[in-house]
């Protein structure tokens, strides 16, 4: 359910494309960001007595109910955002993945299970559990306003917490729709509430006592300030943050298809991907045809609102002015615009621009931009390309071409990122079952798969003696020779050399 609210105030969603009105919503201010607080506590209590069978039920009804109204979401989406229907029905679909494998897997990766306890313990049966915190708060971006909250929300909810939802400021109906959706399958109680406004809302709810944990997406610089607000009660925060993304191309490198995704990767959704193609560092011999490729289907891109555009507007109006701001001073360092320049930008679209030779201290490949551009370097081999796509203190993802298995998979294992994708671009974000998240800038914990159903839980460890053992070492009735005895035994287990 999306809170019910006494705030006077209220402000608009518009579409980024026409600048209409889409809906107008209410500020919920700190009282009702914490009245909605309140009811998810209560609400924590029931939904993790459910227990974990019915809980899993409810969320596939959740998941069936969102798969029925699909089209109504992904419309919702494309007026909010921009993007064109089939890339947020594309995103709609992904986030009902997600669902399905968090409702699916919640028991099997958190529920209790005996561990052995070793020989010291071995009177005692140990288990293992991972209980819910509570309350999380999920603070959202725009750019996929249900496939990146739901990283969280579903996951969230699968470990038995009560959520709290505050969306972007610029994609709240998608945030009062999901909750709509989810209380006519949970009708008892708001196990799943949104609530909408601006910045300050956001701050409401990660300061706020009653919260166990917030999982923020959005900039780096945001994710400080959320930091600095949960620091006051110590309440713990999962940041999946911005990134500068590289892909590299190899030299035996399937051309064709390197150019096809690193340009999906750089320009759909306008360029506002979080896990975005930000810059691209081709092996020397490859350089020229992988560029030829690269400009011929760049060139063939069209932003607009319609139905045949490539890819939408810039949905946040604030964004044009970095855009255009990386574009000039990558020009004015002595860049060239292969695709576009300049002129590109033009309100509320950025048409595809390509540069080549940007220097690597230029705005355009240090800062996160986007937007739909791209810089497409030289280098001499794949060590180089490594060097330089380490080279930030952003740490999100990154894409390898390459025709050489063992290859790509070195480049991948040490590329300073929590994600890379060979031969694809992404692929990893439909894998349910593989965490997501970034080192550095980019943020910390993971959200997806196992550790992401852990990152809202609190391990909890049991032991329960079945016997007592002859030699009581935790007792002050302990003798000399028990410990004498015991000695020995850690001697003969763990003094010894290991060879190779
Ligand atoms: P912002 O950091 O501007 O906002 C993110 C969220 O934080 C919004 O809901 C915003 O509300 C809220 N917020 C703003 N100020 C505060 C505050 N003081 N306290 C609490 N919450 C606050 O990010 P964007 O929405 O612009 O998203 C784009 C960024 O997100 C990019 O850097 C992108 O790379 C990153 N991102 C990362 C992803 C990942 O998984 N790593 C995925 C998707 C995006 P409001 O909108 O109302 O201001």
């Amino acid at each position: 359910m999306s809170v019910a609210t006494e705030s006077t105030s209220t402000f608009e969603s518009l579409n980024p494309a026409t600048g209409e009105v889409v809906a107008e919503h209410p500020v919920q201010d700190e009282k009702a960001v914490g009245e909605a607080v309140e009811r998810a506590r209560e609400a924590a209590e029931w939904w993790q007595a459910l227990g974990w069978k019915e809980r899993r039920v409810r969320l596939l009804n959740f998941k069936g109910s969102l798969t029925r109204n699909l089209n109504r979401m992904a419309e919702l989406i494309h007026e909010e955002t921009g993007k064109p229907v089939q890339d947020a029905q594309l995103e709609t679909i992904m986030a009902i993945t997600h669902l399905d494998w968090a409702a699916k897997n919640a028991q099997k990766v958190l529920g209790p299970r005996s561990v052995f306890p070793g020989m010291v313990a071995i009177n005692q049966k140990c288990v293992l559990e991972y209980q819910s915190l509570g309350v999380v708060g999920v603070i959202g971006p725009w750019n996929y306003p249900i496939f990146t909250p739901m990283g969280s929300i579903a996951y969230a909810l699968a470990a038995g917490n009560a959520v709290v939802f505050k969306p972007s400021e610029f994609t709240p109906g998608v945030g009062v729709l999901l909750a709509e959706l989810f209380a006519a399958v949970v009708p008892e109680r708001p196990v799943l509430q949104t609530v909408t406004g601006l910045g300050a809302t956001g701050g409401a709810l990660a300061s706020h006592p009653g919260i166990n944990k917030i999982a923020f997406t959005g900039s780096t610089r945001t994710a400080k300030k959320v930091m600095a607000a949960c620091a006051e009660n110590l309440t713990p925060i999962v940041a999946e943050c911005g990134g500068k993304d590289a892909c590299i191309v190899d030299a035996d490198a399937d051309l064709d298809a390197a150019a096809d995704a690193a340009l999906w990767g750089a320009m759909s959704n306008a360029g506002q991907t979080c896990i975005g193609v930000e810059r691209i560092y081709v092996v020397d011999s490859a350089y020229d045809a992988f560029l030829s490729k690269l400009t011929d289907k760049a060139k063939d891109l069209r932003p607009g609102f319609d139905r045949e555009a490539a890819y939408g507007p810039i949905t946040m109006p604030g964004q044009m002015d970095i855009i255009e701001r990386h574009i000039k001073d990558a020009l004015d360092q002595g860049a060239t615009a292969v695709v576009g320049g300049a002129e590109s930008v033009r309100k509320p679209y950025v048409e595809p621009v390509v540069l080549t030779g940007v220097p690597d201290d230029s705005s355009a490949v240090c800062e996160e931009t986007f937007g739909p551009t791209i810089t497409v370097h030289k280098v001499k081999d794949l060590e180089e390309a490594l060097e330089k796509t380490n080279k930030t203190n952003y740490g999100l993802a990154g894409t390898i071409f390459s025709g050489n298995k063992a290859r790509a998979m070195d480049v991948a294992r040490r590329m300073r990122s929590g994600m890379t994708s060979i031969n694809a671009f992404a692929a990893f974000a439909q894998v349910a079952a593989l965490p997501f998240g970034g080192v550095g800038e980019s943020g910390f914990g993971r959200i997806h798969g196992a550790d992401g159903l852990r990152e809202f839980t609190r391990p909890k460890a049991i032991t329960r003696q079945r016997f007592a053992v002859p030699m009581n070492l935790t007792s002050f009735s302990r003798t000399e020779k028990e410990m004498a005895r015991i000695l020995q035994m850690v001697n003969m287990l763990h003094a010894k050399h290991y060879k190779r």
